[in-house]
């Protein structure tokens, strides 16, 4: 009997088993229902094709009349703001703009949203909506007429996409010939931008340390790596108020407590005023009030108002609070820089010189606020430690190592410039994020972290980003970074 071509693809050979195609669809029905719930599809779906563009090729039309080209859709947000970034768009026959994309099911969504007054949103190029009956009059792009095929042809598509995969499209220019390069290879490259920026983070220190002297310019670093990205200036600002508050107040900051009432006062994360129904409710609110109130008025010109404060987007665990009560101890143990420097000396020798710095970094256990994350807040079922192992990576590989780094450089020594380099090039590689996975995709095209095995490589790739990435448009415009890859990997 002639084979047919059917008999030669697979099938479910046991009818009383589930077929795998009609049961994935099944799976993938129950998820759009969950998601999206009602007769529209979900944000999440609309976010997908965005991503791929799965819209007619060509000129798409918004609802003033105007048609829009999407040169690049820009790159999925996981944060606060718009959903895309960085995306290129022709309005008619305009020059190409780069900016940021919104995606709303409704309209409606961005006043319900909120995003109208929100700053983070006022770039927002183009508005994607799934349709635009009664649009108001807002100049939107509406989704559904300008798909490539109709929803029910897409819909199961876009359910089993994951969001924040790269389509291989929207690699970048250098992508290519960084795959084309062995993992030896790119590693090196890697290294030698981690280099690039260990020496431009100490060169800061550096000058920093000019100005105000070696510890003031340790302190600065390290607050401002407790600051996270979103407040980073007003915790730089608080280090900068150290020596003026040692100064004024010597002896009276006996304990941390003292520090972290002071701290929180000036940040202006203190009530401006406290009712006594208030203090009953907190007795560490209680003491630190006890502590602030009679200062109050002696550090007026540096109290800095609550809204220099970013809080919204940021994880309970890195509340400034908490951020703020680690720091204070830091700042009550005299021999908090001394014992860095003992952990430095022998650093290089030990094996878990990374493990051995996290106590070092985190303190003293904190009753409150290692089972806090507000003063408000419900005591938390398990303890949190203050500073988790990610961020005291952070912080050495940010500040502590350029720190060293930069006193060997300023001494000419040579011997402790390479055993910076000895612990800066070995330390374990840090959490990932959002800007790593992205950048490994466009750089690398992979998800994957196989090639990372260390901060460092970490740290080249974020170097080369902010080197290149940063400097130009998402299709890689001008990027000279891709020759500088072919021209170092010929051999
Ligand atoms: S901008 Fe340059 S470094 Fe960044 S992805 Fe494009 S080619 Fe690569």
């Amino acid at each position: 009997m002639p084979k047919t071509i059917s008999s030669s693809l697979p099938v479910n050979p046991d009818p009383r088993r589930p077929d795998y195609a009609a049961w994935r669809r099944d799976r993938l029905d129950e998820q759009l229902v969950r998601e999206s719930g009602g007769a529209q599809p979900a944000e999440r779906l609309l976010q997908v094709i965005w991503q791929h563009q799965r819209l007619k090729p060509g000129a798409l039309r918004m609802t003033d009349g105007r048609r829009v080209r999407v040169l690049h859709p820009g790159f999925c947000n996981f944060e606060a703001g718009p959903d895309f970034r960085k995306a290129v768009l022709q309005f008619d026959d305009e020059p190409p703009v780069c900016g940021e994309v919104e995606i709303d099911v409704a309209v409606s969504g961005w006043h319900a949203h909120g995003h109208d007054t929100n700053p983070s949103f006022r770039d927002t190029l183009l508005r994607v909506v799934w349709t635009a009956p009664g649009s108001g009059g807002a100049a939107v792009l509406p989704m559904k007429p300008n798909l490539e095929c109709p929803w029910n042809q897409l819909k199961h598509w876009a359910a089993a996409e994951p969001l924040g995969d790269l389509p291989v499209k929207l690699h970048g220019l250098c992508c290519a010939p960084m795959s084309e390069a062995s993992d030896d290879e790119v590693r090196n490259i890697l290294r030698q931008a981690a280099r690039v920026r260990l020496e431009s983070k100490s060169t800061l220190l550096r000058n920093r340390a000019k100005h105000s002297g070696w510890e003031q310019a340790l302190w600065e670093g390290l607050f401002t790596g407790l600051g996270y990205k979103q407040n980073q200036w007003p915790m730089r600002n608080l280090a900068i108020a150290i020596p003026e508050l040692r100064e004024r107040l010597g002896r009276r900051m006996r304990s941390s407590s003292d520090w972290l009432a002071v701290l929180l006062g000036i940040g202006g994360l203190l009530p401006v005023e406290l009712p006594r129904s208030e203090l009953k409710k907190s007795e560490h609110l209680r003491k630190l009030w006890d502590v602030w109130w009679r200062l109050r008025d002696e550090l007026a010109h540096l109290i800095q108002p609550p809204e220099v404060w970013q809080m919204s987007g940021v994880r309970p665990a890195n509340r400034p609070e908490r951020r703020l009560a680690l720091a204070a101890q830091w700042l009550a143990d005299a021999s908090f820089i001394r014992r860095l420097e003992q952990w430095f000396t022998t650093a290089n020798k030990e094996p878990d010189s990374a493990r051995l710095i996290l106590p070092l970094l985190n303190g003293q256990p904190d009753d409150f606020w290692e089972s806090h994350f507000t003063f408000s807040s419900r005591p938390l079922k398990r303890p949190a430690p203050l500073l988790g192992p990610g961020r005291a990576t952070d912080m050495a590989i940010n500040t502590i190592l350029p720190w060293f780094y930069a006193r060997a450089n300023a001494g000419k020594d040579q011997a402790v410039r390479e055993q910076v380099g000895q612990i800066y090039f070995n330390w374990p590689r840090a959490d990932d994020n959002a800007v790593l996975k992205l950048a490994r995709q466009r750089l690398l095209g992979t998800v994957s972290t196989k090639l990372f095995k260390t901060a460092a490589h970490q740290q080249g790739l974020l170097q080369i980003v902010r080197d290149f990435c940063a400097k130009t448009d998402s299709l890689c415009t001008d990027c000279p970074f891709p020759d500088y890859v072919k021209a170092w990997s010929l051999r």
